[in-house]
């Protein structure tokens, strides 16, 4: 059978590109391993956070901007609230990377922000509880998307548009052809004018570029059940990221499932390939976890009521790779999103969109080139 694109991984970017391209009036299908949505990916545990004051680098909040627009369309179009604005928390010291990076993304496009004392915060938000002299970056705009339910908001939305989603039928091989790309499936051979190469993780094994340069790397989240649940309600506690000492810890309200929900971002630093990625939460995962909890949010150090395993997929640089693939204008690579992607899934499907229909983007995605990865 013979399509306009194909888009292997039907995780958010992907279910988000299927979207918008079958939106475009595109012939779409959509190829999943496993189901959609799925708990092998990077885009399961709930919740994630997003937030303007973009530490990670100021270039970031022109897309985030459009990122909110296309949540709230998305939300009005499957009549589900998915992104909760609960406001944001960027804590640590003043003079850490945190800090510095929020306090230069809200000084160069003018974000509104306050910064507060660790006394301060624990005035207004006592779920927070940072060593004396930390400070602490509001930003009223930040909150959470509900993840699992993005994706099948998106998957939904490609399917009314006319997409043809197929799970459990992992894309094998690929190659093009004098009119595209041929597909090889566990189940068939398809061709299409173009292939979108969302699998994530998994993405270096059928983007040579990218053999051993995106690397899968094992996360922790966990669930804890609060003390003193009040702090930690929605409403009360604003999702937020906290540098502690060698911790980066984040954390969410409680909302969706029981417990206030905190991560470590790297977790315990342990990369391998995405197939060999242990799935088995273990006692040293909840121990540094609980180290995290215990560090700055005493008051939630309650017994653990879940841990879930996911997968970051890392470049060296920590940005993301969205891009048409050198050498080959039929297909687009995007999916490498340094464990900061999921936020940026809505305006991704439109960015991804824009690049299968006309080669390029009126979003700037500079800082996502694949050939700044060569060697
Ligand atoms: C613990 C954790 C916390 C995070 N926190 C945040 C946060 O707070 N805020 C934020 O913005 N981001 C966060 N992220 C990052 C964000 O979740 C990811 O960047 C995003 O989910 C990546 O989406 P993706 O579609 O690229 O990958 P995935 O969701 O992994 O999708 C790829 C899909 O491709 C499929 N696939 C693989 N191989 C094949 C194949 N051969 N054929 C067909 N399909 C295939 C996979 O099964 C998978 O479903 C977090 C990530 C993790 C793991």
């Amino acid at each position: 059978m013979t399509y306009d694109v194909i888009v292997a991984g039907l995780g958010a970017m992907g279910a988000s590109a299927a979207w918008q391209l079958a939106a475009r009036g595109e012939r779409v299908l959509g190829l999943e391993r496993f189901d959609v949505p799925n708990t092998m990916g990077s885009s399961h545990g709930v919740s994630r956070i997003i937030r303007l004051a973009y530490f990670e680098h100021p270039s970031y909040v022109p897309l985030l901007r459009r990122a909110y627009e296309i949540w709230r369309d998305v939300e009005a179009r499957v009549a589900e609230k998915l992104l909760f604005v609960t406001g944001g928390v960027d804590a640590g010291p003043e003079t850490g990377r945190l800090v510095r990076g929020s306090l230069e993304a809200c000084r160069v496009h003018d974000l509104p922000h306050e910064v507060v004392s660790a006394v301060e915060l624990e005035r207004r938000h006592p779920g927070y509880r940072l060593p004396g002299g930390d400070v602490a970056v509001l930003q009223p705009d930040a909150g959470f998307v509900m993840c699992e339910r993005a994706v099948v908001a998106f998957a939904g939305l490609a399917l009314g548009a006319g997409a043809d989603l197929r799970a459990r039928e992992p894309l094998v091989a690929w190659e093009t052809t004098s009119s595209g790309v041929r597909v090889t499936t566990s189940k068939g051979t398809y061709e299409a004018g173009r292939l979108v190469l969302s699998t994530g993780a998994w993405i270096g094994e059928h983007v040579p570029a990218l053999a051993g340069k995106a690397v899968a790397e094992r996360q922790v989240l966990g669930w804890f059940q609060p003390k003193v649940p009040a702090r930690f309600a929605l409403g009360a506690f604003p999702v937020g990221i906290v540098e502690h000492g060698d911790l980066l810890l984040y954390q969410f309200p409680v909302h969706g499932v029981p417990g206030m929900k905190l991560g470590v971002y790297n977790h315990l630093r342990e990369t391998s390939a995405a197939d060999a990625v242990d799935r088995e939460p273990n006692a040293a995962d909840e121990a540094l976890l609980r180290r995290g909890l215990r560090a700055v949010f005493p008051d939630a150090d309650g017994p653990t009521l879940a841990m879930k395993v996911c997968t970051f997929t890392n470049v060296s640089d920590g940005h993301f790779v969205v891009d048409v693939l050198p050498d080959t204008p039929e297909v687009v690579v995007a999916s490498p999103c340094s464990g900061h992607g999921f936020k940026f899934a809505s305006v991704m499907g439109e960015a991804i969109a824009d690049l299968v229909t006309g080669g390029r983007s009126r979003l700037d995605l500079g800082l996502f080139r694949l050939d700044r990865l060569a060697p």
